[in-house]
């Protein structure tokens, strides 16, 4: 072992791989001023070298230390993590019950955490340009036309470029080198990510728009928590069209103006090339790097380099570029803030709205959140002023919100005794479109995870009484089950409200409906689909969109993905086909899906000079979500939700921590988590309300049997810490394994 100078300086540094604690490591005096917190150094462990993560400066080692070990190199001299990052690895790793590791893991792109070098290329110039070489002409011609290419050159060019103009060998250029005639230099190549794949050219982006009053007033208030340079949060709540990007743009340039960075998260990057090119055309000269799932590893790793040399202030991203090591951060934005596809489903377990929040904290900037339907979550914390609020009631130029028409699908149910598809109304309606030249955009819902029961004839979803969510039907045994408790009863044969008979459940694919809306318009109708499928195949769903965009489709079937900040303005037709859906889904926002999704969808609609129309067929009509979504009622939705949740002490509340045990036999998990069951109830926590166990909704995922618990709880941290307790003492059989998702989203 290396013996260290009781001069050095200690340090910790956090392992990557195998080790889930930062250790002390010692640096020569000479490093002292080299390394920082967040710098990527090479250490010993044990036998083996690793990489690590700078997580603290100790200061001057004492004497009496000397088994501390020196470290083995800096690897890069910029920091691969701004400080707050470090902060915020230790936060997630305590608050979501995951390793810092796979913190870091997600922080830190692969080709980053391998040491990986940028891409280098080799330049060369001509040593002394007043030089004659003539002599060479003879004996050594290639060399000599090496020569005096490079004389005609008035910067260094790539030596590749030097081969194939005079058509020589890498030789002639060594020998050159060797005799001190050219030098060489070296380059770093950016692979490119600033250019503009979604720039689309018939895309017209409008500049120096005269903001409304509403958006003034936003800014001033963006303006004013920017320029206190104090942690704030706020929530821009802001109609579908009222603008909120024009405010978001202005924000961004004040935190520019004052030297900072910025953080623009989108739910989906595939979903927001509009929202893309706007911010690109909008800034021109920044260097905007977007950083999205399709890149390539060395893609990644330029990126990143761009964001640490501070050369890019801009990231735009879907959730994972939360963890952009911006210095200087300033600003977030985090845009369709109540969007599900913020939260992480594997390890780390994050949501990337609260995790800008916290974020935000550690930098002392403001954070802002955009939504037309925010989440209950951030409306309870409007109300207990932890957030600010400003809003854009109108849409911009007056124009107005679509009419909104329900359909009633009992009746239409009733004409014919098998349940329809597409209502006559909307039929008329999207025929009536085709004749004028209009667009039209049907909406279909995900399914739920199982068949829930919806009669017919009146409506009604058989739900469970203690969880108020929709209980769902096996065909295995001819049970309801509900999958929050585990409570079930024999299903019944009539409806408990109307004992009506028919109690039938069909779902419909994007595919069946685009078949029936050929079947039903003129032959010159275009009509085209988009669904999941589809966005594997980037290049596919982003042609269809801009085809969309420019009038050669009439008519657009897909699901509510397509619903998410798309801007079509000649759209006057929106039909939703089944409302209902998101109602019967075994989850308790079922309700607060459905009405975001209405809402969002509706505002596709009218975007234009001409209004829109909104079509909205249901079964249930009077349900709380369709009927606030009908009268574009935020405020009295919200309400009328919250009083629910309060009730039964849900989100926003409390919080929820999902308990999944998992494992390939089915015994075992439900024995276990029977076992675990009896265990907190003899340890009785404190403030800890438990439903479960119970079969997860999807019982089964690649031959994986999954029971769960749900966990409501005020304390995140405290309960973390009880349960990891209680935990460690409760040893699992091998094939069975177990996970904590805090905040869960999904309960599938
Ligand atoms: P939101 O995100 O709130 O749904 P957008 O920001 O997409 O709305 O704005 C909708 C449309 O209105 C965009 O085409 C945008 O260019 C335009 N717009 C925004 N602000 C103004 C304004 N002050 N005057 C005129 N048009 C505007
Ligand atoms: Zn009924
Ligand atoms: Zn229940």
């Amino acid at each position: 072992m290396k013996e260290s100078n009781p001069n050095d300086f200690l340090i910790e540094v956090q392992p990557l791989g195998g080790f889930d604690k930062p250790l002390s490591y010692s640096i020569s005096k000479d490093l002292r001023h080299e390394i920082k917190v967040g710098s990527l150094v090479k250490i010993p462990l044990g036998a083996r070298k690793l990489l690590g993560i700078v997580w603290s400066l100790k200061g001057n080692k004492p004497n009496e230390t000397t088994q501390i070990r020196n470290i083995i190199s800096l690897i890069h001299k910029v920091p691969v993590l701004s400080p707050d990052l470090t902060n915020l690895a230790s936060w997630i790793a305590n608050y979501y019950a995951c390793s810092i590791e796979s913190c870091l893991e997600a922080m830190i792109p692969k080709a980053v955490r391998d040491g990986m070098q940028p891409k280098k290329r080799r330049l060369v110039r001509l040593a002394d340009s007043s030089k004659d070489y003539s002599q060479l002409t003879k004996r050594a011609p290639a060399q000599f036309s090496a020569i005096e290419f490079l004389r005609s050159q008035k910067e260094p060019v790539p030596s590749s470029t030097v081969l194939s103009k005079i058509k020589t060998s890498q030789n002639t250029i060594r020998s050159l080198v060797k005799k001190g005639i050219i030098l060489e230099s070296e380059e770093n190549i950016d692979r490119v990510v600033y250019e503009d794949e979604y720039l689309d050219a018939n895309e017209q982006i409008v500049h120096n728009l005269q903001l409304t009053s509403e958006q003034k007033k936003a800014v001033s208030e963006i303006n004013e928590d920017l320029e206190s340079r104090q942690f704030k949060t706020r929530l821009l709540c802001g109609v579908t069209g009222s603008g909120k990007t024009e405010v978001y743009f202005e924000a961004m340039q004040m935190a520019l103006n004052q030297g900072g960075t910025i953080l623009f998260l989108v739910p989906e990057v595939a979903l927001a090339p509009q929202t893309v090119s706007r911010i690109r055309s909008r800034f021109k000269n920044e260097k905007i790097v977007v950083w999205h799932s399709h890149l390539a590893s060395g893609e990644r790793a330029d990126a990143w380099r761009s964001i640490i040399n501070e050369e890019s202030k801009i990231v735009v991203g879907a959730r994972s570029a939360i963890f952009a090591p911006l210095p200087k951060l300033r600003l977030l934005i985090v845009d369709e803030e109540h969007e599900a596809a913020y939260k992480q489903e594997d390890n780390p377990r994050y949501h990337a709205r609260d995790i800008a929040v916290v974020r935000a904290k550690l930098n002392d900037a403001t954070c802002l959140l955009g939504s037309a339907t925010p989440s209950l979550e951030s409306a309870l914390n409007v109300q207990k002023e932890k957030y600010q609020t400003s809003k854009l009631s109108k849409r911009v130029d007056n124009r107005e919100l679509p009419l909104i028409h329900l359909v009633d699908m009992r009746r239409e149910a009733d004409k014919t005794k098998v349940l329809p598809i597409l209502s006559q109304q909307l039929v008329e309606a999207l025929r009536d479109r085709i004749s004028n030249k209009e667009q039209s955009i049907l909406f279909l819902n995900r399914r739920g995870f199982n068949t829930t029961m919806l009669c017919p004839e009146c409506g009604h979803v058989e739900s469970c009484k203690d969880c108020s969510i929709a209980l769902t039907y096996h065909r295995t045994d001819g049970y309801l089950r509900c999958h929050l408790c585990g409570y079930r009863k024999p299903a019944p044969n009539r409806c408990k409200k109307c004992n009506s008979f028919d109690l039938k459940k069909k779902g419909h694919g994007t595919q069946r409906i685009e078949d029936i809306v050929i079947g039903l318009l003129p032959k010159h109708a275009s009509v085209r689909r988009v669904d999941a499928d589809m966005m594997t195949k980037k290049n596919l769903f982003r042609e269809t969109l801009s085809d969309f965009r420019k009038g050669k489709i009439d008519v657009l079937v897909g699901t509510q993905m397509i619903a998410k900040g798309l801007d079509f303005p000649k759209v006057t037709l929106v039909g939703v086909i089944d409302a209902d859906l998101p109602l019967r889904m075994e989850d308790f926002r079922a309700s607060e899906r459905a009405f975001q999704m209405l809402v969002q969808v509706s505002g596709r609609a009218g975007r234009g000079n001409r209004a829109g129309e909104v079509f909205i067929q249901t079964y249930a009509p009077h349900s709380p979500s369709i009927q606030f979504a009908r009268k574009s009622d935020l405020k009295g939705f919200t309400e009328d939700e919250m009083d629910m949740r309060k009730e039964f002490g849900y989100p926003p509340y409390q919080h929820l921590i999902r308990h999944l045990f998992r494992s390939r036999s089915e015994s075992k998990v439900e024995y276990y988590a029977n076992e675990w069951a009896k265990i907190l109830e003899n340890k009785n926590i404190a403030g800890l309300k438990i439903k479960g166990p119970a079969p997860a909704p999807l019982e089964k995922i690649k031959g994986y049997y999954r029971f769960h618990f749900f966990y409501f709880t005020a304390s995140v941290k405290k309960t973390i810490k009880n349960l990891g307790l209680i935990r460690s003492e409760f040893p699992l059989d091998p094939d069975v394994h177990d996970i904590l998702d805090v905040d869960a989203q999904q309960i599938g």
